[in-house]
């Protein structure tokens, strides 16, 4: 183990890879729940389209692993286990009421903003280490984050979540 002085930018990108690579897993496990309890069915095809995107998400980390020749390897990830569980709660809370899409709107942009600040951060570090194909392969990715949070806007603004019908 190396001490904190020989810590270099390529252990940091390690460690946040296997951060997202975690919380990756941990979002395709919820998604589904997420569609389950949405109410307005473009909003259930919303998350539905985004497991799909999700699995290739952690498809893609795998291949950023294989660039540097590392292990697959995940690492617990607080912040995404928060989120989620804030996610939980509204579910858990909110069932049954007009404000539940509303509120699945917004735990899913919660997710989508943390992975759009950890693929913004992993692409620039990625390019300063030299990796250009995995720069790439996130900056993919990122682009799906974004579309996904664009589309969440664009329902929460439309009021399908029903949430103004009170
Ligand atoms: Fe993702
Ligand atoms: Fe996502």
């Amino acid at each position: 183990m190396a001490t904190s002085k020989e810590m270099t930018l390529d252990d940091l990108f390690l460690d946040t890879l296997k951060d997202i690579y975690y919380a990756e897993k941990q979002i395709v496990k919820a998604l589904p729940k997420m569609a389950k309890a949405a109410q307005d069915p473009a909003l259930k095809a919303g998350f539905e389209k985004h497991m799909d995107e999700t699995q290739g998400h952690i498809d893609r980390l795998e291949q950023v692993f294989d660039i540097i020749g590392k292990p697959a390897r995940g690492k617990t990830c607080d912040a995404i286990l928060g989120i989620l569980e804030e996610g939980k709660s509204i579910m858990d809370e909110f069932k049954g009421t007009v404000a539940l899409d509303a509120g699945l709107i917004a735990a899913g942009q919660a997710v989508e903003h943390y992975e759009m600040a950890r693929y913004g951060t992993l692409r620039t570090w990625a390019t300063r280490l030299g990796y250009a194909d995995a720069a790439k392969l996130f900056e993919t990715t990122l682009l799906e984050e974004r579309a996904t949070d664009q589309a969440l806007t664009q329902l929460a603004e439309a009021g399908g979540d029903n949430a103004k019908a009170a």
